[in-house]
């Protein structure tokens, strides 16, 4: 089961040479829906039934099925589409293959997890290896924002397990944080800024919230870690209040990221800021403020004792020659949206750098060596037909 180290080179590269720039960050014009059907030939030439997905005009997720002989259990292998975009670079789709490596915008993140998902279904072809189980490739838009396509894709399929190939430069990741995109607004009363009988002031009620809030973000970074992900944190990300110098500030609205552990929900969230502007009423029948949820994101935890994670663990050590580390990222994947539709996910991916960045690659070797674990993790999962 060794994975063809030319013709991965060959479909990265091509990968990378189709933009797919998630609209938030293009002028619109590039999206992910040329992809979507480059990557469903390449499915169907491999012997996969492709399902085609358009939660909204342009945004294409595709979803192949290798049909298993039977008897085995299914799996779904995971990448996604969609890139940030291309500010700052010189030739964001080359696609060119230099010192081991393939560059461009996606090559890291992820394109190279994507080739590496088709390339361990050739692989399996090639060494005449049929599974009982089927195999899943999800090829998803919009991670890169909000998830529409994943989201969407699961209310129409699912697996018994799937393994995420975002880059973990070879690691093993069981857990990644999630967030909670948190709205304060604080009210006073506008007034001439010569009246101050009349005012109101919104700003500064803000920073009476903004004071205590520090407080619960020490507080949080000083709790007990998660063992993988570390402690939960919040950040004041966005502030925004008054209209003028010489007029009371009668509204001032403030965006709060707040990172969350698995387990942490968001009621607990919003229980945690609405104790700061409860005790801030309390205190000062003047002081007036909303808290509502923006956007949540659920944190990930494995299963340590689910099959999908130990057949990914075996697969890992015999290409690796060891087991690899076994790692919590603290950003946020997809893999949580496939928890909790109740499929066991596991998430390991290859060496690259640039994700974001001006210059962005993927190491190769890495990738290929990606490609042999995910076809024996396959192998082993699904079952051999004999
Ligand atoms: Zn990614």
């Amino acid at each position: 089961m060794t994975p063809d180290r030319a013709h991965y080179v060959d479909l990265l590269s091509r990968l990378v040479r189709i933009g797919s720039i998630n609209p938030a960050f293009s002028d619109g014009s590039t999206n992910e829906a040329e992809l979507a059907a480059f990557v469903a030939r390449e499915m169907e030439e491999l012997g996969m039934e492709t399902r085609r997905f358009e939660p909204e005009p342009g945004r294409v997720s595709v979803l192949g099925r290798l049909p298993g002989a039977g008897g085995g259990p299914s799996l779904m292998l995971y990448a996604h589409l969609d890139t940030v975009g291309i500010e700052g670079m010189d030739d964001p789709f080359s696609g060119e293959e230099r010192d081991g490596r393939v560059y461009g915008r996606g090559a890291y993140d992820m394109k190279g997890g994507l080739a590496a998902c088709l390339a361990a279904v050739r692989t399996l072809r090639d060494a005449g290896i049929r599974l009982r189980g089927d195999l899943l490739i999800a090829a998803v838009a919009d991670e890169e924002v909000a998830s529409i396509g994943m989201a969407d894709l699961l209310r129409h399929a699912t697996a018994d397990a799937a393994i995420v190939t975002e880059p973990t430069e070879m690691r093993i990741c069981l857990a990644h944080k999630g967030f909670v995109w948190v709205e304060v607004e604080t009210f006073g009363r506008a007034a001439h800024g010569s009246r101050f009988g009349e005012g109101v002031d919104a700003n500064m009620r803000m920073g009476r919230f903004l004071a205590r809030l520090d407080g619960l973000e020490k507080e949080l970074r000083a709790s007990p870690p998660h063992p993988l992900v570390g402690p939960p944190s919040l950040h004041a990300a966005v502030l925004r209040g008054g209209t003028g110098a010489s007029t009371y500030a009668a509204h001032c609205r403030l965006e709060i990221e707040r990172r969350t552990i698995p387990g942490e929900t968001e009621e607990l969230v919003l229980a945690q800021i609405r104790a700061i502007t409860d005790a801030l009423a309390a205190e000062d029948s003047t002081f007036r403020a909303e808290v509502r949820a923006l956007l949540t994101r659920g944190g990930f935890e494995a299963r340590a004792d689910a099959p999908v994670v130990r057949s990914v663990l075996g697969a890992a050590a015999e290409v690796l020659g060891s087991e690899p580390q076994m790692v919590g990222e603290p950003y946020w994947m997809d893999t949580a949206l496939i928890a909790d539709a109740g499929i066991d996910a596991v998430v390991i991916g290859a060496r690259g750098a640039g994700a974001h960045e001006t210059v962005e690659w993927a190491d190769i070797d890495s990738h290929v060596q990606l490609t042999a674990i995910l076809a024996r993790a396959a192998a082993d999962f699904c079952g051999r037909a004999e």
